[in-house]
């Protein structure tokens, strides 16, 4: 049998996979691959690939596409409330702080006066300016940025602190 029947052959093979072929090429090709060992044997291994390969390509549900494309929206969603929550956070611990600072100065300037007039040592009105108004000020005022870690608790699924 002249090499070219089998190239013929093995084209003919790629193509019906692919595209098709005329129905004059298929019977040419059937009877090519009936006589020829080694061009069935090659259409034998091409058609349990292609075989293999549809078993691997699978169909996708629409539901479980819709169900996934819903989790991942409400996900992202999530992700961009908890953004602006911390954002909020931020920004009103800054102000705590810019408020405790303000009040730190009038609470400073008026327990120096009540000191003076009382005749207090200046180390002891001051220790207890920080001991009693400035640490637990700043406190106050960081707790909203570790209250999570305080409390130790993971955030529910909405992105708030349990
Ligand atoms: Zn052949």
């Amino acid at each position: 049998m002249p090499i070219e029947n089998h190239e013929k052959a093995r084209f003919l093979l790629h193509r019906a996979l692919v595209e098709g072929i005329s129905l004059e090429d298929r019977r040419w090709l059937d009877a090519h691959v009936g006589q020829c060992a080694e061009c069935g044997r090659y259409a034998d291994l091409s058609a349990r690939t292609v075989r293999a390969l549809d078993w691997f390509a699978l169909e996708l549900d629409p539901a479980a596409a819709l169900r996934v494309e819903n989790v991942v929206r409400s996900r992202a969603e999530e992700m961009r409330s908890a953004e602006a929550h911390a954002k909020r956070l931020w920004i009103g611990t800054a102000v705590a702080i810019f408020l405790t600072f303000t009040g730190s100065a009038v609470t400073w300037h008026t327990l120096a006066w009540l000191a003076s007039q009382w005749n207090l040592p200046s180390r002891v009105w001051q220790i207890g300016f920080v001991a009693f108004w400035l640490l637990p000020s700043l406190m106050l005022a960081l707790l909203p940025l570790f209250r999570r870690t305080l409390l130790g608790g993971h955030s529910d699924s909405k992105g708030q602190t349990i």
